[in-house]
């Protein structure tokens, strides 16, 4: 498919699967060598995560625990404001070496926020993965350890990204149509 339609946008075939594939072959070998006998802990930012992190970990030959955690903005009670809280994250995290696995960092505001709360709880090392990253959005210093693609800053779905909650199941990346 060249082109797909999602509510009232349309979206040009950007990323085949073939090189989405074959990008993430270039991060597990990366990660195969770095952690293969760490044991580590892989932490997938959901929702958009859940494809990367399934081809990812299947490529990956060590021991490790995979886990899932989303990050929940709700109105505190207090006069704070909006809170950020983690939400999913059962296992004991301190002294292991983390591996945090996101669909796409844009600005860092997200991966700022999971960086900060995940720090917390004393990780022996983190790291962030990535599948896409937009250099020309990030305004963070968090340091983007592992990239399988580095994207413009148009907005894409696909693979895991949603436009309004549609396009998550398919297996191409598509960027909008202007
Ligand atoms: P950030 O907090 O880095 O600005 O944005 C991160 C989140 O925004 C991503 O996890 C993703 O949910 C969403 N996002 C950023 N860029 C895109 C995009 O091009 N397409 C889609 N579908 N979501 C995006
Ligand atoms: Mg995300």
């Amino acid at each position: 498919m060249d082109k797909v339609c999602l509510h009232d946008k349309t979206f040009t075939l950007y990323l085949g699967s073939s090189k989405i594939q074959k990008s993430i072959e270039v991060i597990a070998d990366s990660l195969n060598n770095d952690y293969a006998d760490k044991n580590p802990v892989f932490i997938g930012i959901l929702n958009g995560s859940f494809l990367f992190v399934a081809d990812l970990v299947r490529r990956f030959k060590g021991n490790c625990d995979v886990s899932f955690i989303r990050l929940s903005s709700y109105e505190g009670t207090s006069s704070k404001g909006v809170v950020d809280e983690l939400i999913g994250l059962h296992e004991d995290i301190q002294n292991r070496d983390v591996v945090v696995l996101e669909d796409i960092v844009d600005t860092g505001n997200t991966l700022e926020k999971v960086f900060e709360l995940l720090i917390k709880k004393k990780p022996r090392t983190i790291k962030i993965a990535t599948f896409l990253f937009k250099p020309g959005a990030y305004t963070k210093n968090i340091p983007i350890d592992y990239c399988a693609l580095e994207v413009g800053n148009d907005f894409l779905v696909g693979y895991g990204l949603d436009y309004n909650g549609l396009g998550r199941n398919l297996e191409n990346i598509y960027v909008v149509e202007e």
